[in-house]
């Protein structure tokens, strides 16, 4: 039960900072640089899982390293993925096609959010106001316990002896 995974045909540059991949299936993808090296697929990016599973973030430099979103080259690793270089040397990432579409699903994931809120009007009514309770249910007609009730046996003044 294979089910036939597109392959990208072409691989192509726009303008140094998108890059748009055609399938053979005849769709198109867009991604930007940044988010291509942001979502590189390599360990040291993405944070290794250890035994336990936990996944050990690498520690993220504030600062941008120069060339780190210049795409230097995509060598084709086989015929299932591209192994991107950037201008910072890193070289270790490797996008396989499923990769790909899984980054493509999460773009478009994020613009249909983004297009639903846009479209959603406010016209549908919040769900009904419930009052606010302003303390009118104060219990003011049960009368306050008394606890000086006359016991009348046991009278503590009783000291005229
Ligand atoms: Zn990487």
């Amino acid at each position: 039960m294979t089910t036939p995974m597109p392959q990208p045909t072409e691989f192509k540059l726009l303008e140094q900072r998108d890059l748009r991949l055609t399938w053979n299936d005849g769709h198109t993808t867009r991604f930007s640089l940044q988010r291509f090296r942001d979502e590189c697929p390599c360990a040291g990016c993405q944070g290794e899982s250890d035994i336990f599973g936990e996944v050990k973030m690498p520690m993220q430099l504030p600062i941008a390293i120069p060339g780190k979103y210049e795409l230097k080259s995509l060598t084709p690793v086989g015929n299932y993925a591209v192994a991107a270089r950037w201008g910072d040397g890193h070289d270790t990432g490797i996008y396989s096609w499923e990769y790909l579409l899984a980054m493509e699903a999460r773009l478009n994931q994020q613009s249909d959010t983004a297009t639903q809120k846009k479209t959603a009007t406010g016209d549908t009514d919040p769900p009904s106001h419930t009052p606010p309770a302003s303390g009118n249910n104060r219990p003011s007609d049960t009368p306050p316990p008394r606890d000086n009730a006359t016991s009348g046996s046991e009278s503590p003044t009783d000291s005229d002896v």
